[in-house]
């Protein structure tokens, strides 16, 4: 891993000069972001009920997990991720992060080794939000008997998520989507709660 270009990330304010990128630099840049906002807690529930999106997959070993880590998968995030990013924020830092690297397909890559990219990823630690949304959801699917409950509602929020981006000059389309984003999602007590505290945060450190 040249450890250079991670840290070349952090020296670099957004947008800065094009700086050298590595395939292997950003994966793990993608990682460690994920990591920070909680992700772990949330697959774990979602794996936990049958919902992994790595089902399938070639690439995943039974008991040593994915072979084949690539560009593509660590920028893909599902509706339960999406919907961490969309409610603090951070939905279209990590979307325009991911646009500058080329070659991203399906479960693979075609991402050069080195590659120009102008923006670094800043994503805040925000591991509480992550697991308060994780236990909302274990709580979820402990309570609702149908199977795959979260999962269905995990496909919900990341289609009216898509649709809302889809329709940036729709004001109408637009509230239309967030108000049946605000239904989805209120059942996330925890979540919410967390929510709020971490905008109190945010307003008293500016
Ligand atoms: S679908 Fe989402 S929550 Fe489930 S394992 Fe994949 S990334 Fe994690
Ligand atoms: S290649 Fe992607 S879908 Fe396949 S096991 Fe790895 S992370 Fe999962």
């Amino acid at each position: 891993m040249p450890s250079f270009i991670a840290s070349e990330q952090s020296k670099s304010g957004s947008h800065a000069q094009p700086m050298r990128m590595s395939r292997q630099a950003v994966i793990e840049i993608g990682v460690n972001a994920l990591n920070e906002v909680g992700s772990e807690s949330i697959c774990r529930v979602c794996i936990k009920y049958g919902g992994s999106c790595c089902n399938g997959c070639h690439h995943l070993v039974n008991g040593i997990g994915c072979t084949a880590r690539n560009t593509s998968c660590t920028a893909w995030l599902c509706g339960n991720l999406k919907y961490l990013l969309y409610a603090t924020g951070y939905l279209e830092e990590w979307n325009a992060f991911w646009r500058q690297v080329p070659g991203q397909s399906f479960r693979e890559d075609h991402t050069p080794d080195i590659f120009a990219a102008e923006k670094p990823l800043h994503l805040p630690a925000i591991r509480q939000l992550g697991e308060a949304l994780a236990a909302d959801l274990q709580e979820l699917a402990t309570k609702h008997p149908a199977v795959g409950f979260i999962h269905t509602l995990r496909d919900k929020m990341d289609k009216n998520i898509d649709q809302l981006n889809h329709c940036k000059n729709d004001p109408k389309r637009r509230k239309r989507m967030e108000k049946n984003i605000k239904a989805l999602t209120s059942p996330f007590h925890r979540f919410q709660s967390e929510l709020q505290e971490y905008h109190l945060r945010l307003g008293e450190s500016e």
